[in-house]
């Protein structure tokens, strides 16, 4: 598939608001995959990028991107950087925010950083990202991008009040999308349908 058949497709479903639309148009997924795979960039599935990991199919990507309502101004964690995809994304919508994106396999930290060079508002942290990221909170939205257990209470202190979290939660096979929003010192849950993601690991991962 050509990436113009795909933004038609998602423009006659109606599917995404245009400022989502332009964001995709704006990055190189090609960027992001590896050699083996450019003539797939288009197709709307996920990719290997090495070591288990995949980065994740487009409209999942997208269907994401605008559950977490990412503003101009953003502070933004992302757990799972992969390729850095979705972090390249976030960053274009947050233009004047910053994007602190955590992965704990060093090579595709290293992969992510290379393929990120020109977001100059992200930045790639080679940690575990299970823990959140307690040294730059609070953030205005959270994303896990890999399949988590459950959401802990450490995380939810890291999410500002308003803020928005998005995670897939289940166990290693499939997962409910759940978007949390936190407002008045309120928690409301939503659930988005079902997905499939690679397992969080770390400290507060899969065991
Ligand atoms: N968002 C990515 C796709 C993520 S795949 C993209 O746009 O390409 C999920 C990623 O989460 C994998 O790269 C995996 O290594 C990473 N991951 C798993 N457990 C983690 C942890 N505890 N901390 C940080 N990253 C983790």
């Amino acid at each position: 598939m050509q990436k113009q058949t795909l933004l038609k497709h998602w423009k006659d479903q109606n599917l995404f608001q245009e400022k989502y639309l332009q964001a995709f148009k704006k990055v190189k997924r090609e960027n992001f995959i590896l050699k083996n795979y450019q003539n797939e960039a288009y197709e709307d599935i996920p990719l290997p990028i090495g070591f288990n990991q995949t980065i994740s199919q487009p409209s999942t990507v997208m269907i994401m991107t605008q559950t977490l309502e990412p503003e101009v101004n953003s502070k933004i964690l992302e757990i799972g950087t992969g390729s850095g995809y979705q972090a390249a994304l976030l960053s274009l919508l947050s233009p004047k925010g910053k994007i602190f994106t955590t992965e704990i396999i060093q090579e595709l930290a290293e992969f992510a950083k290379s393929n990120l060079k020109e977001y100059e508002n992200v930045q790639v942290l080679n940690i575990d990202g299970s823990k959140g990221y307690k040294e730059e909170s609070p953030f205005d939205r959270i994303i896990f991008t890999c399949a988590i257990p459950k959401i802990e209470n450490f995380i939810l202190e890291q999410l500002r009040d308003p803020g928005i979290l998005i995670a897939p939660i289940g166990d290693k096979i499939s997962q409910e999308m759940i978007k949390i929003t936190k407002k008045d010192l309120q928690l409301k849950k939503e659930n988005l349908g079902y997905f499939a993601f690679v397992p969080l690991k770390g400290k507060y991962g899969f065991k």
